[in-house]
C-alpha cells in the first residue's frame, strides 16, 4: 500500500510517500514559498532534486508533488492511481475529534469549527486537504489530529480552574499537542517492553517540547494546553508563565496582547535566556566555552522537564518507563543525563555508556534501575500513514 502523508503549513507543504506496513519511504520532499513564488525540493533515497515551480496556492503545490511523483526520471510511481490514500496532519481537533478519521463534508465542517483554537494551522491544513480532494477526487483522505491522542485525559487534567462558562461556551481547556508523536512512542514502548499495561512518561523534546503521562496506552495528562505555548520552556516559547506577566508587559510597554503573545511564542524560551540560540547544540557549545547565559538556559530546561516528570510520576502513582524522543530527546546526551540526575530519588539510573547514543532506539537505564529509560526516535509520518491505512482498509 502507498500512503501519501501531507503536512500543510501556511506557506509550505511537506510530503512523504510511504508504505505503512514496512515504514519504507519511497520519496519525500517539501514545497516552500507557496503564494510567493514556489520551490519544490524532492528526495528519493540520496538523490535530491530542486525546482522552481509557480505555486500561487496549495493546489499548484499538490499538483507539483503529484507530477514529480509520476515523473519518468525523478518519480517513484507510474500513475497517481498507485497512491492508495492520503493522510493529512491537522493541528487542532478541538473537542470534535478523539481519533483520526476519513475525511468527508462533515469532517471538513468540524475542522473549520476548530479554526478559532488553531487559527494559524487549521486553515493551512484545510487548504492541503481541499487541494488534494480537487486533484485526486477518488482517493480516500484521512485527517490525523495533533490533539486526538490526549482526548483520554480526565477532567481534572484538562479543565482549567476558571469560570465554567469559558469551557462550556468556548471549549477552553487543555488539549495538548504532539499527540501523533506521543501515540507512536507509547505504541513503540509497549512493543519494546512486551506489555500493554504499564505507566510511562514520554518526553518529546525538540524545538517545541511536551511531556505526556500515559497509562495502559492512554494519555492521562500532557504539558501543552489550549495552545502549544504551555508546559516546559522550549526553543523560542516561554512555556508556563503567570498570566499577570502578560498584563504587566502590555500595560508598561503599551503592547497589544497579540504582540506580547508573539514575543512569548517566538522570542522567549532558551533563546531568550541564552541570548545566543534556540538550538541546543549552540547552547551546549556556548556552555562549554563558559557562557553563563547558555548554562542558565540549559539548567532551566533540565529543571523544568525534571519537575514535570516528578509531577507526572505522582499523578500516575509511580512509573515503569520513561522515554526520550524528538531532536533533543533523541540526540541530546547531556540533556538526558542532566534530567535523569534529578530522578535518582525515584530509582532512575542510566548507563552512561549507553546514553552516548544519538538517534537510535535503545534502553539506556541500568538493569537495577527502578524505571526503564528508553531513547525512541519518533516517526510522526509513519503514525499518520498507519492510522490512514487502518481506516481505509477497515472501510473497504
Ligand atoms: P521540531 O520541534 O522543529 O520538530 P526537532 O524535533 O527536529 O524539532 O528538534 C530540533 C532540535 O533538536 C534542534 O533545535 C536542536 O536543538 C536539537 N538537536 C539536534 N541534534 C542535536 C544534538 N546532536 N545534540 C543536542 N541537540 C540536538
Amino acid at each position: 500500500m502507498n500512503v501519501l502523508v501531507i503536512n500543510a503549513g501556511s506557506s509550505s507543504l511537506k510530503y512523504q510517500l510511504m508504505n505503512p506496513e514496512t515504514g519504507d519511504v519511497s520519496a519525500k520532499g517539501l514545497c516552500e514559498r507557496i503564494y510567493i513564488d514556489g520551490r519544490l525540493t524532492h528526495k528519493v533515497g540520496d538523490k535530491k532534486v530542486e525546482k522552481e515551480i509557480a505555486m500561487p496556492s496549495h493546489s499548484e503545490a499538490i499538483q507539483a508533488v503529484l507530477s514529480i511523483l509520476v515523473d519518468p526520471v525523478d518519480g517513484v510511481i507510474k500513475s497517481v492511481d498507485e497512491i492508495d490514500a492520503v493522510g493529512h496532519r491537522v493541528l487542532h481537533g478541538g473537542m470534535e475529534f478523539s481519533e483520526s478519521c476519513i475525511i468527508n463534508d462533515d469532517v471538513i465542517k468540524a475542522i473549520k469549527k476548530c479554526i478559532p483554537l488553531g487559527p494559524l494551522h487549521n486553515p493551512a491544513n484545510l487548504m492541503g486537504i481541499e487541494a488534494c480532494q480537487a486533484v485526486m477526487p477518488n482517493t480516500p483522505q484521512v485527517a490525523v489530529f495533533d490533539t486526538a491522542f490526549h482526548m483520554t485525559m480526565p477532567p481534572k487534567a484538562y479543565r482549567y480552574a476558571i469560570p465554567a462558562e469559558y469551557y462550556e461556551n468556548d471549549d477552553i481547556r487543555r488539549y495538548g499537542f504532539h499527540g501523533t508523536s506521543h501515540k507512536y512512542i507509547a505504541r513503540r514502548a509497549a512493543a519494546l517492553i512486551g506489555k500493554t499495561e504499564f505507566k510511562m512518561i514520554n518526553c518529546h523534546l525538540g524545538n517545541g517540547s511536551s511531556l505526556s503521562a500515559v497509562k495502559n496506552g492512554k494519555c492521562m495528562d500532557t504539558s501543552m494546553g489550549l495552545s502549544p505555548l504551555a508546559g516546559v520552556p522550549m526553543g523560542t516559547r516561554s512555556g508556563d508563565i503567570d498570566a499577570c506577566v502578560v498584563q504587566f508587559i502590555c500595560n508598561k510597554y503599551n503592547m497589544s496582547v497579540d504582540d506580547c503573545l508573539n514575543m512569548l511564542n517566538k522570542k522567549s524560551g532558551v533563546l531568550a535566556l541564552s541570548g545566543v540560540s534556540s538550538d541546543f547544540r549552540d547552547l551546549e557549545a556556548g556552555a562549554a566555552n563558559g557562557n553563563q547565559d547558555c548554562v542558565l538556559a540549559l539548567e532551566k530546561f533540565y529543571y523544568e522537564v525534571a519537575k514535570y516528570i516528578g509531577a507526572y510520576t505522582a499523578a500516575l502513582n509511580g512509573i515503569d518507563v520513561l522515554t526520550f524522543t524528538a531532536g533533543v530527546g533523541e540526540n541530546g546526551r547531556d540533556t538526558r543525563k542532566a534530567i535523569c540526575e534529578y530522578l535518582g530519588f525515584m530509582g532512575v539510573k542510566i548507563d552512561e555508556e549507553k546514553n552516548m547514543v544519538r538517534g537510535k532506539e535503545i534502553l539506556i537505564s541500568t538493569p537495577d534501575s527502578k524505571v526503564q529509560v528508553w531513547v525512541i526516535p519518533t516517526n510522526e509520518e509513519l503514525m499518520i500513514a498507519q492510522d490512514t491505512a487502518e481506516l481505509v482498509n477497515a472501510a473497504k
